[in-house]
């Protein structure tokens, strides 16, 4: 983008005032003070709620606004509906003076909040989009010319990425924030299918990344519907697998003989040879303690035979016996996205997307998906 499109940007910040918010509120309280008229205060509450919940969902920017921001902005919700129905008209009151003053420090309390909506709702302003590459991209109030290009640049990298291989994705709203919340660099919301770029935050690997990331779950919410592939996805991502022993007959011989061995080594006196691992797993998964002991007995005692012994040491039966090694673990693409499995598509997505390294059986899933 040029420099010329990126100052007539910043110019138009300086023109957007936002709501002027707080002229209207002395008013309103002034008049509820003198006379002890609602009305106006009451209108005015409205007016701020509707701000902040323009359809009965919260307005978009919200989610563009930092922890602290986003409290008072909850506060200014909460508390205003809260004030409304203390104000409404069919409360009975029985001291009207001590009342009023008690709701005057409530207002107080509450108006002194009312700049961070004022700046936050800057970012509703129709004059602040810049239309690039297929977006809307939205900046937050207080970004700085460097920080907005900088931004822009990144996205129109990883949208050329996005072209060649999921180009469903690049559409809507893109909100630019000075900050979201510690340790957060971007997020998506779903129920708003926008996504938000925090351009301050320290991020795990560059702007791009963390675009093409957040994208990953758009495409994840909203275009990666086959059931069978979802699954697998899933599957690999949380799945352990362990190794299981299979005692076919050639095995359970081998360690029949083995214990054979033992029970001769003690009957003679010698040092009794360590039973192998599968020896010991055979023992103690097909046998109760006591059996193998019993066998033992017999056979010294002379009442079995050696062909006895193993036939009976062996069993009939093969078994599969899952032992507590692990072959492989879940497939994490990242240490992050080992953190659940949401996060394994959008790591799987970004490097599928960027060309980075990604295990063979998770690429093949976003080849079949794509
Ligand atoms: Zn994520």
């Amino acid at each position: 983008m040029s420099s010329e499109v990126i100052s007539n940007v910043v110019a138009r910040y300086r023109l957007a005032k936002g709501l002027a918010l707080l002229p209207e509120f002395k008013k309103a309280l002034e008049y509820y003070v003198a006379t002890g008229g609602s009305d106006l205060m009451r209108a005015f509450i409205k007016g701020v709620l509707n701000e902040i919940l323009p359809n009965g969902s919260v307005a978009p920017w919200y989610y563009g606004l930092g922890t602290a921001k986003r409290n008072t902005v909850k506060f200014l919700s909460s508390e205003g509906q809260s004030l409304l129905n203390s104000l409404s008209p069919t409360q009975i009151i029985h001291d009207e003076a001590k009342w009023r003053s008690y709701m005057v420090m409530r207002l107080e309390k509450w108006g002194n909040k009312l700049r961070t909506l004022e700046v936050a709702s800057e970012a509703s302003d129709e004059e602040r989009v810049i239309s690039v590459y297929g977006w809307k991209v939205i900046p937050m109030p207080g970004l700085t010319k460097a920080k907005v290009s900088g931004a822009i640049e990144a996205l129109e990298q990883a949208t050329n990425k996005l072209r060649e291989s999921f180009p469903q994705v690049i559409y809507g709203d893109v909100y630019l924030a000075t900050h979201l919340q510690r340790g957060k660099a971007a997020w998506y919301v779903p129920s708003e299918d926008k996504f938000y770029l925090d351009v301050n935050a320290k991020k795990r690997f560059s702007d791009i990344y963390t675009i093409t990331h957040e994208l990953g779950h758009r495409w994840d919410s909203k275009f990666f519907k086959n059931k069978d592939l979802r699954t697998r996805f899933w599957e690999l991502s949380t799945r352990k697998e362990y190794e299981t022993i299979q005692f076919d007959p050639t095995l359970r011989e081998t360690v029949a003989l083995e214990v054979l061995r033992a029970v001769r080594a003690r009957k003679d006196g010698k040092s009794v040879p360590q039973l192998s691992r599968e020896a010991t797993i055979w023992i103690s998964t097909r046998y109760t303690p006591g059996g193998v002991k019993r066998l033992s007995s017999a056979y010294l005692a002379g009442t079995l035979s050696d062909a006895e012994f193993i036939k009976e040491l062996m069993g009939t039966e093969d078994f599969k016996v899952p032992t507590d090694v692990l072959l492989h673990g879940p497939i994490a693409v990242t240490p992050y996205g080992g953190t659940k499995p949401s996060e394994n598509l959008a790591e799987a997505f970004a490097h599928y997307v960027l060309g980075m390294d990604l295990d063979p059986e998770l690429k093949s899933i976003l080849d079949a998906a794509k």
